[in-house]
């Protein structure tokens, strides 16, 4: 074929968003938005075409073509980690600290997450499904279109495949990507006290085998810290789950540091999250592993914690950093992707063009999907937003005030009311 047949020759399209900007997905610094002005974007199959000036557009044949108005289209929005998944409310405990109780005394007296694990463990999986999925909706709201869901709250066999058949449920039925993570070493259920390898062998042995045979989850979790596993133990349990072919990541170093991040960084884990702790080496070990730093501004914010992640060691290693909400009922009740961006900025020091990459293309790679969502661009799944704000840095300064006019997935309208 000539290359006048192939100017020639009409694209065939699902749709076609014209006159639109787009924020590019390289920009020069942290502080400047690389912008295309007058875009044209096209998907087929759930998956762009087409994406750059409307002047170098071929000639589509499109099942729908829409004006976009000069308006702003973005990617999806990600929120990589979350626990959204849970029964009961611990909003009465927060309630009692405000009146001065101690959390010490409301977690002796069977509060915390062992009042979560008793609530999760005793609804049936439709009842806790409808309630994940009215915690899901306002995120896909917003613009969320991936978002990733840990167990973690059942801590035994039966109901931890519970609430990961619940996540997968959250995949199939609603319009938005669920990533799916085993978390069982969240935390030590009570019937294990004082044998926490007795626990982990368990996990090892018995459910990491059945969660795999019935493909329930992505990745491997796991809470190290002093009150929870140890790096030691972490290391047994990624062992076992890359041996099944599970992708690991890990809640690391937040309350101190225990070197979790050593380990996440020797099984080349997707990432280390809440981080508050790290050190410059281990700042270093990510760079190095690939891993992607998950900030998670909620916890922070709600635990009242003092301790900041090193923002600039991240920036001056290269370590990508994304930003989620950590949505769970204690320590981060925040049902809000771009108020954890905006978090991400006031209390970290994020600028706001990093929050946006932060809950996309970071956010992607912390997923392993970063060849495949996070950013508008060729071959790329056609998960995107279409906004009436003059300039993407108002939905990050700006809490609450902003809502995609039309959001897509996979390439199909969404209808989320
Ligand atoms: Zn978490």
């Amino acid at each position: 074929m000539s290359n006048q047949d192939e100017i020639m020759a009409p694209l065939n399209a699902d749709v076609v968003i014209e006159n639109v900007r787009i924020v590019g997905s390289t920009a020069r610094s942290a502080k400047v938005w690389p912008v295309l002005e007058n875009a044209c974007v096209a998907w087929r199959n759930g998956q762009f075409i087409f994406v750059g000036p409307s002047a170098d557009a071929p000639t589509f044949t499109a099942k729908q073509v829409i004006d976009g108005q000069n308006q702003w289209l973005t990617p999806g929005l990600i929120d990589c980690h979350t626990h959204l998944v849970y029964g009961g409310s611990r909003a009465d405990e927060f309630e009692l600290l405000q009146m001065g109780e101690r959390y010490e005394d409301i977690a002796r007296a069977g509060g915390g997450i062992k009042k979560t694990v008793a609530a999760t463990r005793a609804l049936d999986e439709q009842t806790l499904f409808d309630s994940a999925r009215k915690r899901l909706l306002p995120l896909m709201r917003e613009g969320v279109t991936s978002v990733e869901i840990k167990s973690g709250y059942g801590l035994s066999i039966e109901s931890e495949l519970k609430m990961l058949r619940v996540i997968r449920r959250l995949n199939d039925e609603l319009p938005v990507t669920v990533s799916a993570t085993c978390l069982a070493a969240h935390a030590l259920p009570l019937e294990y006290a004082g044998r926490a390898d007795d626990y982990l062998d368990m996990i090892i042995n018995e459910l990491l085998p059945l969660v795999k045979a019935e493909n329930l989850a992505d990745s491997v979790d796991v809470f190290c810290e002093s009150i929870a596993f140890s790096a030691e133990q972490a290391t047994r349990l990624f062992a076992a789950a890359t041996a099944l072919g599970f992708k690991v990541k890990g809640h690391v170093e937040q309350l101190s540091n225990s070197q979790g991040t050593e380990v996440v960084c020797n099984f080349l884990g997707l990432s280390a999250d809440h981080v508050e702790y790290v050190t410059e080496t281990q700042v270093q070990r990510m760079a190095t592993s690939g891993v992607t730093a998950v900030i998670l501004p909620g916890a922070f914010y709600f635990l009242k914690e003092t301790q900041k992640p090193p923002i600039d060691l991240f920036r001056q290693h290269q370590v990508p950093m994304a930003i989620a909400t950590d949505l769970n009922p204690g320590s981060s009740p925040l049902g809000s992707i771009l108020m954890a961006a905006n978090f991400g900025c006031v209390l970290f020091g994020f600028t706001p063009y990093e929050a946006f990459n932060a809950v996309t293309k970071n956010a992607a790679r912390a997923l392993g999907f970063e060849n495949q969502k996070g950013r508008i661009a060729l071959g790329y799944d056609a998960d995107c937003l279409l906004w009436s704000f003059d300039h993407p840095r108002q939905a990050i300064h700006e809490i609450n005030l902003h809502q995609p006019v039309q959001s897509w997935h996979l390439g199909k309208e969404r209808d989320l009311i």
